[in-house]
């Protein structure tokens, strides 16, 4: 099969199916309508959808001549802000918006499923989809990965995709090794001993405390990571009191670490806990520190990346796939699955026409629809080259 042709052939259903997904956003694991919507056309392609982990669809295809099995992903989840892009197809809800791309992403793998049942009897292997739930919370892979989405059929390599409207339209863009970073965040509270603001010699002064543990925390970047390492470590949150005459008896303060090697993740940790404890403890106060979410980095593997990206130039052309892509410092919640199995990952390109390229996150984002068809090839053609390499 032509599978650009059969892409572009398919571009107008993919654009229906994502125009409606974009003015239906849900968040996190509430994703009622989204996860019928997957459903109901997975059906109608000829699938057996499955429910897995907390509001997560997947399903298979191929296997039947044998082979081994690849998994390929998208993301479900919008995020929690009200969209400004002017399209008509807009969220049809100010709550919720997709700023993100992930409908982007649901509509081609959908696109690829239909193009992957029409070409089942010549499937040298399986392939599995993973609609993931909350992405944008860093926990929705792992909540398939613990209902077992890479057991039966074992799961042997993967692929992720992720559109950037930074990108120009259409192009795919790789890194061999890192290329997001990891992510854990966390919360410390500090329990001092409140009282009056005109006695602190009777109090603990948790606000106090605070100041000196985000100045001491500051040295693990200045004074303990080799200067060649990357970590950032933000404090985003510092809560305390409410009065200007009353010391309170608590402080919160919020977090995140990136990193993108794995012993430099455990050493900012670690000290992390390390300068919590002792800060506190010399002012007399204790602590809490707790870690909400601990997200690993996605590096790709190098052999399974340069075989899907050949294969997705191939496809597309050799002046359309970039194998240089700089690491971002954000985070992939698709860590859960590339830390278990060979993966492949690849940046779309979605920049907009007549409109300016806004990074990820903005209201006002817009997506080219001629990225879709990358999208879907990459899909198809990266799974597909990869099971007649290692049928
Ligand atoms: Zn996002
Ligand atoms: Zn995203």
């Amino acid at each position: 099969m032509d599978i650009k042709k059969r892409a572009l052939e398919l571009k107008a259903e993919v654009v229906a199916n994502r125009r409606w997904l974009h003015q239906h956003p849900e968040l996190g694991f509430r994703l009622d309508q989204t996860v019928a919507f997957v459903k109901e056309k997975l059906t109608e392609y000829g699938y057996t959808p499955v429910d897995c982990g907390n509001h997560g669809v997947t399903a298979t295809v191929g296997g039947r001549h044998g082979g081994k099995c690849v998994l390929i992903r998208a993301d479900m989840d919008a995020l929690p802000m009200k969209e400004e892009s002017g399209l008509p197809f807009a969220a049809a809800c100010d709550g919720a918006a997709h700023t993100c791309g992930h409908d982007t992403h649901t509509a081609m793998l959908l696109g690829a499923a239909k193009i992957l049942k029409e070409m089942e009897d010549e499937l040298p292997g399986t392939v599995k989809l993973m609609f993931q739930p909350a992405e944008e919370i860093m926990t929705g892979a792992k909540s398939m990965v613990e209902d077992g989405i890479l057991e039966n059929p074992h799961v042997d390599a993967a692929l992720g995709t992720h559109i950037m409207a930074l990108l120009p339209a259409g192009q795919l863009h790789y890194a061999v090794g890192p290329m997001f970073a990891s992510c854990d965040m966390f919360t410390i509270t500090i329990h001092g001993h409140g009282g009056h603001g005109s006695q602190p010699q009777n109090t603990v002064d948790p606000i106090a405390v605070g100041a000196h543990l985000v100045t001491a925390l500051q040295t693990i970047n200045a004074r303990e990571v080799a200067p060649g390492a990357v970590a950032v470590l933000t404090i985003g949150c510092f809560q305390a009191g409410a009065a200007s005459n009353i010391i309170p008896a608590s402080a919160k303060l919020m977090g995140s670490i990136r990193t993108f090697d794995p012993e430099v993740r455990v050493l900012v940790k670690q000290r992390l806990a390390d300068i919590t404890e002792g800060t506190v403890k010399t002012f007399r106060a204790e602590a809490d520190l707790v870690f909400d979410s601990e997200t690993a980095a996605v590096s790709t593997d190098p052999e399974t990346v340069r075989l899907m990206g050949d294969a997705m130039k191939q496809i597309l052309g050799e002046d359309m796939v970039f194998d240089n892509l700089p690491p971002f410092s954000g985070s992939e919640d698709f860590a859960f699955v590339t830390q278990e199995v060979p993966s492949g990952f690849f940046a779309i390109g979605g920049a907009p026409e007549d409109w300016p390229a806004l990074p990820q996150h903005n209201p006002k984002i817009r997506f080219h629809e001629d990225a879709f068809v990358s999208g879907v090839a990459a899909y198809v053609g990266g799974a597909l080259a990869w099971l007649e390499a290692h049928r």
